[in-house]
């Protein structure tokens, strides 16, 4: 059986091997290709991934999947769904943040088996076994051993970090380390977290960014600015996530939102105002 998998739109995490395609069917296709998936991200690309099927369908035996039709995460296998060098080793999340949905597709934080990869996307690290944690830093260093820089761009829940996870970043040093900050309770854990990394004598080099969420139902663009502001003020670099509901929906004035989101989604300008 040759996969061929199939994504709405190109993210910087999707593969480009031979059998990874983005939108409609090239003109030219391998020919050994015997099934295709359709792996849907964002809840706003579903129309999209239709559309797709009734193109793609007319090749292979075709499906839609991936996070945004609220399919489980499988066990992960590098450079299928995402490119080689992201890794996920494990899913799930007992949290009840009001924006996301994790929780409710993945259930339960659950360990995978560690696969190599540099760039950690899991849905919350921390929330898994000391154990687990220990495997996944040491498939890092081999990482870095093999001069690969690391990241943690999946987030890291900063309510939960503790000492002996600020000694492990320590000795890895990776090179962007983001937390969540979308709320009053997540901006006050950030703050207790960044003591812990003080005291650690933890230099953060530029490696510290909190994601942002700005533009929910409610939000004003002052309110999303002084948030994004208050982050900045702790010396990390804050990055902007603009909330859009299933549809895609962004709250008016649209401009406004996404003028907001693009000033503070670029590190380089963040860091020289810090
Ligand atoms: S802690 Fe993170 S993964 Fe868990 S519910 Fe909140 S945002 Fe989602």
């Amino acid at each position: 059986m040759t996969l061929a998998r199939v994504f709405p739109r190109k993210t910087n995490a999707t593969p480009e091997d031979e059998y990874a395609f983005v939108g409609l069917p090239p003109a030219i296709l391998p020919e050994d290709i015997t099934e295709i998936h359709i792996s849907t991200a964002f809840t706003y690309d579903i129309e999209e991934a239709e559309r797709l099927y009734g193109a793609w369908s007319k090749i292979a035996p075709c499906s839609i999947g991936g996070p945004a039709t609220g399919q489980r995460g499988e066990d992960f296998v590098p450079g299928k769904y995402l490119k080689q060098g992201y890794v996920i080793t494990s899913r799930g999340c007992d949290g009840s943040c009001w924006f996301c949905v994790i929780p409710k597709r993945e259930g339960s934080v659950r360990e995978l088996p560690v696969r190599e990869g540099r760039n950690v996307l899991d849905d919350n690290l921390l929330a898994c076994s000391e154990s687990h944690i220990r495997a996944v830093f040491k498939m890092l260093e081999r990482q870095k051993k093999q001069k690969h820089r690391t990241f943690f761009t999946g987030g890291l829940e900063a309510a939960r970090i503790q000492e002996w996870h600020i000694e492990l970043l320590k000795k890895l040093r990776p090179k962007e380390i983001f937390f969540g900050c979308d709320t009053e309770e997540k901006f006050h854990h950030l703050r207790e977290a960044l003591k812990l990394f003080k005291e650690a004598e933890y230099t953060s080099r530029n490696t510290l960014h909190a994601y942002v969420l700005i533009g929910y139902p409610k939000d004003t663009l002052q309110d999303a600015e002084k948030r994004l502001e208050r982050v900045k003020a702790l010396e990390v670099c804050p990055m902007a996530m603009l909330y859009r509901d299933v549809s895609g929906f962004v709250k008016e004035p649209i401009a406004d939102w996404k003028r907001l989101q693009r000033l503070w989604a670029r590190p380089a300008l963040i860091y020289r105002k810090l």
